[in-house]
């Protein structure tokens, strides 16, 4: 075996996932590196992933498996509203989000408000493969402000809000979108049955942390599910968290979910079906046991939850 195989040598990326474990992967080359007014922003291209944007020093996403977050954070809770026309995304910088959603054959109008002008701006500079136009699209109207004051500010309800924001870390700027107060925003601007999904960190390195999240909705929504998908970029499961007023997604038979699929969304997903919805739904015991753990409660603002707990 040659030597390139035993060690390479270039640039090397550390992301943190705790203070004790390090994933190191080989950078082929840096697009763009800067600091905005909330986080520092690259974008870089992976040996092994391929283009990525991070932000705080954590992939956001990466044209390897960005199919797989974006689908499962954005169509589980599309699929289960019976009609979803009206959609909000908080976050979501890369445009992915989206774009998925805007596969939606029966969407009006989606509303896109992310934090950061100059994430956007340097995503569709250098990552345009993850938006695929989504920026372009006349349903979609972004807005430049933080999540929470504009739900705070505005009186519109939506069939579905899409939490798409980076991790809840002490200092950053998305943490107070994760407490109880914030949900409870969330809840008064949907419509009558209408649904919420956050993407809810680590359901390996960051388990209580995704508990606190799912124990946060469902004090907030009469019915709240918790879920989980392998991506490869966050070397981890990562959880998500719905919360509804109205249907319950674990309720849809696999044959139900495919149905709508056919009837509703442009295109061929790569991920996502009836099974997947299902998988999806399915948790292993021992992190039900965490999710049912009463010592762990819920964020608030004043006490909230950070990454890694
Ligand atoms: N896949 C993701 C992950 O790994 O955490 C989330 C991706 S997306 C790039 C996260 C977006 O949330 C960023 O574009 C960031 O600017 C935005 N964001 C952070 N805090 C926010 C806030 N308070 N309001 C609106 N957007 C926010």
């Amino acid at each position: 075996m040659g030597m390139e195989y035993v060690s390479k040598e270039g640039t090397w990326f550390i992301e943190f996932n705790t203070p004790f474990s390090w994933h190191v992967r080989a950078i082929r080359r840096v697009l763009y590196s800067g600091v905005t007014k909330y986080q520092r922003v690259a974008v870089v291209e992976f040996e092994d992933l391929g283009k990525a944007l991070i932000l705080d020093g954590k992939v956001q996403s990466s044209l390897y498996d960005e199919f797989i977050y974006h689908e499962s954070l954005v169509h589980p809770v599309m699929i289960t509203h019976p009609n979803p026309k009206k959609v909000l995304i908080l976050g979501g910088g890369e445009g992915a989000t989206a774009r998925e959603v805007l596969r939606h054959r029966g969407v009006r109008e989606v509303v896109m408000v992310d934090i950061d002008e100059e994430v956007i701006r340097v995503v569709k500079e250098y990552l345009p493969e993850m938006s695929q136009g989504a920026f372009d699209d006349p349903r979609l109207r972004l807005v430049i402000d933080d999540g929470r004051k504009f739900l705070e500010r505005v009186n519109d309800k939506y069939d579905v809000v899409i939490l798409d924001l980076t991790d809840p870390l002490e200092g950053g700027p998305s943490y107070l979108l994760y407490t109880l107060e914030f949900y409870r925003i969330v809840r008064d601007r949907l419509s009558d049955g209408g649904l919420m999904v956050t993407q809810a960190t680590s359901t390996y390195y960051a388990l209580r942390t995704f508990a606190t999240i799912y124990k946060t909705v469902a004090s907030v929504f009469p019915v709240a599910k918790a879920y989980h998908v392998y991506v490869p970029s966050f070397d981890s499961t990562w959880g998500f968290v719905i919360g509804s007023l109205g249907p319950d997604p674990t309720s849809l038979t696999p044959d139900e979910v495919n149905r709508r699929i056919s009837e509703r969304i442009n295109g061929e997903l790569r991920f996502y079906d009836g099974y997947m919805h299902r998988a999806l739904f399915t948790l292993p015991k021992h992190v039900v046991r965490v999710l049912e753990d009463p010592s762990i409660r819920p964020a608030t603002d004043s006490n909230p939850t950070f990454m890694p707990a």
